[in-house]
C-alpha cells in the first residue's frame, strides 16, 4: 500500500525544506519528493523528517556484553586486549537462539534510535567447540531472522578470519568459532546469496583485519565477493596492531592496504584510527568510507581518528554502533565532534562551510557515506531511495524553538529523546517511540541472557 506523507520540515539532499510531500511506493522506495506542496489528503508525518542513519558497523552479539566489562583488572592495565578477552569469554556461552535474540534486541534498539540499515560484521560462524553447525549458515541465518523480526534492513557481511596475528600466526583457541578456509568461505557466501536476496538484504564480504587474514587470503575473499559488493575490514584500530604490521611488512596497515589493493568506493575501512597525515589524505582521495565507531573507540581506549584532516581532504565517513554498548547515531556524531574538539582545542570542526549547521552537515555526511558503505540506496530523502525515514520528536525539550538547527539540538542538546517515529523500507516500525514488536523481542532477550548466564562476561 503506497503512502503519501507530508512534513512541514524535511531534510532533503539540498538542505532543510518546507512543506514537503513524500510519496512512498508499494516496494518501499520513495517515488517522488515535492517541496513547497500542500498537505491535502497526505498523512501528517508528525514532525520534522530526516533520513534514517545507516549503521555501517555492528557486531550484534556484543550487545550482550554491554555493561559487563567494567570490573577493573588487578594490574591497572585494562585495554582493548583485556576487553577482547572478556568478550571472547561471553562467546563461550553464545548459542544460535541466544545470538538471534540478542541481535533482534539490538536491531529494535537501532530502529528506535534512528538507524535505518545495519551492516552486520558477522564472524561467529561455528559452535562453541569450533565445529561447523550441520548447516554452515546457521549463525548467519540467525542474523537474517533477527533483522526480519526488527524490520531492520540488513547488509550482511560474513567475516573471513583465519589467524591470530600477522604472518599467519595460528588462531587462538578462543577464535575457533570464527575460523574457516577460503573455500569454505566461498561456499558460505554462495549459500547466503539467495537467502539475502529473498530478504532484500545486501551481501558483502569482511576480511576481518590484516591480523587475521594473509594477503593471499585477502585476494581470494575479495574475488569471492559478488561484483560491486561492499568490502569491509578493520584496520589500524590499535597502536599495537600498527607496530606489528610495520614489523611484518615495513608499512603501516592503511599504507599497506592502499599500496596493494584497489581500495575504492566499495571499501569501508573500519576505525582507521591510527594514520599519518599522508595516509589520511590518501584514504580520503580513494573514495572509500572510513567506518567510525566513536563511542566504541572511546569505550575501548582506541585513540582519536584524524577527523579534521580527513574531512578537510574530502574524505567520506560514516558511523556505526560496533560493540553496541551505546546504540544511538546522535551520540556517535557528538562523540566524534567532541573527540576532535578535545584534541584541537577548537569547536565546530567536522564541517567546512562557514555559517552551516554542524549537526545538519554531520548528519548528511554520515548518512550519505553510510549508505555507500552498506551498498544500499538509503540515507537521503530523494526519489529512488529506500524510504528509511526518521520523524524527530518536537516534544523533546532539546528541540524546542529550533528550525534549521534541529539536528544541532538533537545531537548536542540536553534531555535528548529525538526520535518519534521510524519508517524502514516504507513501513512504520517505530511509532511514538515504541517498536511494533519490542515486548516480544525484549522477553526473548531476557530469557536468552538468563539462560546464557549473567555476571561479568
Ligand atoms: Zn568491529
Amino acid at each position: 500500500m503506497s503512502i503519501r506523507l507530508f512534513a512541514s520540515r524535511a531534510l532533503l539532499p539540498t538542505g532543510w525544506s518546507r512543506d514537503v510531500t513524500v510519496d512512498v511506493a508499494d516496494d518501499g522506495t520513495i517515488a517522488t519528493v515535492t517541496p513547497d506542496s500542500r498537505r491535502d489528503a497526505a498523512e501528517d508525518a508528525g514532525g520534522p523528517l530526516v533520513p534514517a542513519m545507516p549503521n555501517l558497523h555492528s557486531h550484534a552479539f556484543q550487545r550482550g556484553v554491554a555493561g559487563r566489562t567494567g570490573l577493573a583488572g588487578a594490574d591497572g592495565e585494562d585495554s582493548f586486549w583485556t576487553w577482547r578477552r572478556a568478550m571472547y569469554m561471553f562467546l563461550e556461552r553464545l548459542d544460535p537462539e541466544g545470538s538471534e535474540a540478542i541481535a533482534a534486541q539490538a536491531y529494535v534498539e537501532m530502529a528506535k534510535a534512528g538507524y535505518g540499515t545495519v551492516a552486520e560484521f558477522h564472524y561467529v560462524h561455528h559452535d562453541a567447540t569450533g565445529r561447523p553447525y550441520a548447516d554452515r549458515a546457521e549463525m548467519s541465518k540467525r542474523i537474517l531472522a533477527a533483522a526480519r523480526t526488527a524490520g531492520m534492513p540488513l547488509t550482511l557481511l560474513p567475516v573471513y578470519y583465519a589467524h591470530g596475528g600477522f604472518n599467519a600466526v595460528p588462531p587462538l583457541a578462543a577464535q575457533r568459532r570464527f575460523v574457516m578456509t577460503t573455500d569454505e568461505f566461498a561456499a558460505l557466501l554462495a549459500a547466503l546469496a539467495p537467502l539475502a536476496r529473498a530478504d532484500g538484504a545486501a551481501l558483502g564480504v569482511a576480511p576481518h583485519s590484516l591480523r587475521a587474514v594473509t594477503p593471499d587470503e585477502l585476494d581470494r575473499v575479495i574475488t569471492a565477493a559478488p561484483p560491486g559488493a561492499p568490502v569491509h575490514m578493520h584496520v589500524a584500530e590499535q597502536t599495537q596492531e600498527v607496530e606489528e604490521c610495520v614489523a611484518w611488512c615495513g608499512k603501516r596497515p592503511v599504507e599497506w592496504l592502499l599500496a596493494r589493493e584497489s581500495v575504492d568506493a566499495r571499501w569501508c575501512l573500519v576505525h582507521a584510527t591510527h594514520m599519518l597525515e599522508r595516509e589520511t589524505r590518501a584514504l580520503a582521495a580513494s573514495g572509500a568510507v572510513a567506518g567510525l565507531a566513536p563511542t566504541t573507540e572511546a569505550d575501548l581506549g582506541d585513540g582519536t581518528f584524524p577527523g579534521v584532516v580527513y574531512a578537510a581532504s574530502g574524505g567520506r565517513w560514516g558511523v556505526g554502533s560496533d560493540s553496541n554498548a551505546i546504540v544511538d547515531p546522535f551520540v556517535e556524531l557528538r562523540q566524534l565532534e567532541y573527540s576532535q574538539r578535545l584534541f584541537w582545542r577548537r569547536r565546530n570542526l567536522m564541517q567546512h562551510a562557514p555559517h552551516e549547521s554542524l549537526g545538519t552537515a554531520m548528519w548528511q555526511s554520515a548518512a550519505r557515506a553510510g549508505a555507500q558503505a552498506c551498498g544500499r540506496r538509503t540515507g537521503a530523502i530523494e526519489a529512488g531511495a529506500h524510504a528509511d525515514l526518521v520523524v524527530l520528536d518536537e516534544d523533546d525539550p532539546a528541540l524546542a524553538g529550533h528550525t534549521d538547527t534541529l539536528l544541532d539540538a538533537a545531537i548536542f542538546g540536553p534531555c535528548r529523546r529525538p526520535v518519534r517515529h521510524t519508517m524502514l523500507a516504507g513501513r512504520w516500525v517505530v511509532r511514538d517511540g515504541r517498536h511494533r514488536d519490542e515486548d516480544a523481542v525484549l522477553s526473548a532477550y531476557r530469557h536468552a541472557m538468563a539462560r546464557m548466564g549473567g555476571g561479568p562476561a
